[in-house]
């Protein structure tokens, strides 16, 4: 999927790590030979090839997807959203052609009129995108969904304490060492080498991160981050970082990305009815300074560079 998998457990456990880690990678290949958008004849690109033309046939696990992604569109007023495929390209990203000149409003439009998931239809075994040039980008989360398949089937009858990292989308199962909870860094999306501070995950939580460092595109000498506002068609400009803990690690990862769309204000209201789901944000403004949901400072410590922001 682009990125790194790592497995974790404690020490006592470490002769499980091989067999442990040989199933992990078989489930991330699988999901990824099924969902990847890179892959011509995956079910993705089988879904995309046949938009406005025909409804396809797809597995359970990316049904799953489907639905979930549905779902995150949905609760967000379609901050999240997977059908935004040709407008990520049309900025130069997953291979599409880089864009010689800032583009006009107006070219603008024209891609967003592609996008838009209640054109997605998902029932009982098929989907279909309803118009010709629509897309699904499963970019956004499915590493997340891979994570909770990957740390379901490695059930508790294997390993007791275990974390699971795909590319920054992490869960974990017990503790890192007896008494010692499972924790993990922020990055200061500004410096590779420093973080804002930690994160404890207690058993079963999933953290993922979003960041514009991730993937940039340098247009008309202006550089433009990967994840796009499906409202507007532009990629979203403002923000530096946001991680999501959440009590699965599709959350995490769909709403991470949400989000880094919606900004702390907008995505307030929505993440406070999701129980165990807190959000840490840092504007693209410096120096850093995070912002924390109310609720998220019980699961993060700040490290002594960093300062946090009150006000949204
Ligand atoms: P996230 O914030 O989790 O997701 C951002 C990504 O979601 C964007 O890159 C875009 O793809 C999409 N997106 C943008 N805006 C929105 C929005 N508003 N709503 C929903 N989604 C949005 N990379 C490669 O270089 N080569 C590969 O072969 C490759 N294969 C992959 C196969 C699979 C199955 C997956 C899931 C990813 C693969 N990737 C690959 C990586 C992919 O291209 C993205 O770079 C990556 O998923 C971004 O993840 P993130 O955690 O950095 O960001
Ligand atoms: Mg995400």
């Amino acid at each position: 999927m682009g990125t790194y998998a790592t497995v974790s457990v404690p020490a006592g456990e470490a002769r499980e790590l091989d067999r442990v880690a040989t199933a992990a990678g078989g489930h991330f290949r699988e999901m990824e030979s099924s969902l990847s958008i890179f892959k011509p004849g995956s079910e993705i690109s089988r879904l995309n090839d046949a938009a406005g033309i025909a409804a396809v046939t797809v597995s359970a696990p990316v049904e799953d997807v489907l639905r979930l992604s549905v779902h995150y569109s949905e609760i967000t007023g379609g901050a999240f959203d997977p059908t935004v495929a040709p407008l990520v390209r049309f900025w130069g990203f997953n291979k599409g052609q880089l864009p010689a000149a800032v583009p006009d409003e107006a070219e603008v439009r024209a891609i967003l009129a592609k996008v838009g998931y209640r054109n997605l239809v998902v029932s009982n075994g098929t989907a279909a995108l309803a118009t010709v040039g629509m897309g699904f980008d499963p970019g956004g989360i499915a590493k997340g969904y891979a994570v909770d398949v990957c740390f379901r089937a490695i059930g508790e009858e294997t390993v007791r304490n275990l974390m699971i990292n795909l590319g920054g989308n992490i869960r974990c199962r017990g503790e890192a060492e007896p008494g010692r909870p499972w924790c993990v860094g922020v990055r200061d999306p500004f410096s590779r080498d420093s973080v804002m501070g930690t994160i404890r995950l207690d058993d079963g939580m999933a953290v993922a991160t979003s960041g514009n460092y991730e993937k940039q595109v340098v247009i008309g000498g202006k550089r433009y981050a990967h994840i796009i506002d499906p409202l507007t068609g532009w990629p979203v400009e403002g923000v530096a970082s946001v991680t999501v803990i959440a009590t699965n690690a599709v959350e995490a990862d769909a709403m991470s990305t949400a989000v880094f769309v919606l900004g702390a204000r907008a995505a307030l209201p929505i993440i406070s009815r999701m129980p165990g789901c807190h959000f840490m944000l840092v504007p693209d403004v410096r120096p850093a300074g995070i912002y924390l949901s109310p609720g998220a400072g019980e699961h993060f410590t700040l490290a002594p560079s960093a300062t946090v922001i009150r006000d949204p």
